[in-house]
């Protein structure tokens, strides 16, 4: 029934986990829930208030336009131009998502002819590798390593792949290693990029949520990056809007108007009374960032405690909310003995590709008591 493209999808591996949760809740198991990259807490009252008002305007009811509100738009470059000092035309070098996933999936459709390689990070963030393949590629995996900070070795990378490879996709912070990446390394990217005709699509997803006076640098800050790359930008994690949908892309103008075209001919634009809310949430006061910033460090600290009496290897994470944990043994086993011993739900890494095998992403989205919580548990087993 399914198309090739379909069945060559590969198992969705947290399945098995999600079953197993759905079956400890059922025998009324008190579970704590660290798995999911989703904020638990709620979209700050401003935006919310921005969203109130705009849903009221019968204008807001009809179809969007493709490429996003211009207002929209300009937003998010003023935005860039505040937040990373970087000048963006919002006319054609910024494009409205509807979630950066959206435009993540859509990035290979626009770039790849079938067979094409794209280079995708590996452990990622499933969206690169099921882009590509969706669109007929051939994926080539970059393994992230520990003793290579995550990064990936870009020499490494064979020759003949490096000349045939037509996308790159990178994600600094990095969501599940939470690694952080230099403008040195992006340098390196670009001229990589210039040396094998490779167009690069840098994730961003992250870059607000950072802790210890770190700043996360853009791919488009290192010279040259716009002539061979876009980034893509989300609102779900920096303003906990998940649920609403909106992201944007910007940068590489031949790159956006391609993306441009496919999102024309499949979607018809993000309601606009949610870019209204984006607006907001981009020109308004940035208080609520900072202090989900607290909150989540302070959540960071209370675990990395926990895991460094655990005996498990950690290195503190400066961006995202996530704790990725070096484990014994393999990562399913490991996360599968969490839940049954302590009813703790944890990714096992090889969810997130081959890579990720032997390594644990905690999620710091609850409380900083269920928190510790989980910690006394983990205290308990013998890990
Ligand atoms: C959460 C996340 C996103 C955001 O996706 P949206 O579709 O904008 O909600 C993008 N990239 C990474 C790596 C993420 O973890």
């Amino acid at each position: 029934m399914y198309a090739n493209r379909i069945n060559s999808l590969p198992p969705y591996l947290f399945a098995a986990i999600d079953r197993a949760r759905t079956e400890a809740i059922r025998k009324g198991v008190d579970v704590i829930n660290l798995s999911i990259g989703d904020p638990d807490m709620p979209t700050p009252p401003h935006i919310v208030e921005a969203m109130k008002k705009s849903i009221h305007d019968p204008a807001r009811h009809r179809y969007p336009s493709y490429e996003g509100m211009l207002s929209f738009r300009t937003e998010a470059a003023r935005w860039y131009k505040k937040t990373m000092n970087i000048d963006l035309n919002p006319e054609d070098e910024v494009l409205t998502l509807i979630g950066s996933k959206e435009g993540l999936a859509h990035i290979p459709l626009a770039f790849l002819n079938p067979d094409d390689i794209s280079l995708v990070p590996d452990p990622a963030y499933p969206v690169y590798n099921i882009g590509s393949i969706l669109a007929d590629g051939k994926p080539f995996r970059m393994p992230l390593l520990s003793e290579n900070d995550f990064l990936p070795d870009l020499e490494a990378i064979p020759a003949d792949v490096a000349k045939e490879a037509k996308l790159m996709f990178l994600n600094y912070p990095n969501n599940p290693t939470s690694a952080t990446a230099t403008s040195g390394f992006f340098e390196d990217v670009v001229d990589f990029a210039n040396e094998n005709d490779i167009l690069v699509v840098h994730d961003n997803a992250y870059s607000e949520m950072t802790y210890d006076g770190y700043k996360a640098p853009s791919f488009l800050n290192v010279s040259g990056a716009k002539d061979v790359g876009i980034e893509v930008h989300s609102l779900s994690k920096t303003y906990n809007m998940t649920g609403w949908r909106i992201g944007f892309a910007v940068g590489n103008r031949d790159m956006i108007a391609g993306l441009g075209k496919v999102k024309t001919n499949v979607d018809s634009g993000a309601f606009e009374a949610v870019q209204e809310a984006g607006i907001a949430a981009l020109s308004g006061p940035q208080d609520c960032v900072r202090e989900m910033n607290r909150i989540y460090k302070e959540r960071r600290d209370a675990l990395l405690m926990g895991l460094k009496e655990l005996g498990l290897e950690v290195k503190p994470p400066r961006a995202t909310f996530y704790v990725w944990a070096h484990v014994s043994g393999e990562s399913q086993d490991f996360a599968k003995m969490l839940l049954e011993k302590a009813g703790i739900v944890a990714t096992p890494g090889i969810g997130f590709g081959e890579s990720g095998e032997g390594y644990i992403r905690f999620a710091l989205t609850q409380p900083v008591g269920r928190i510790n919580e989980a910690v006394d548990r983990m205290r308990k087993l013998d890990i």
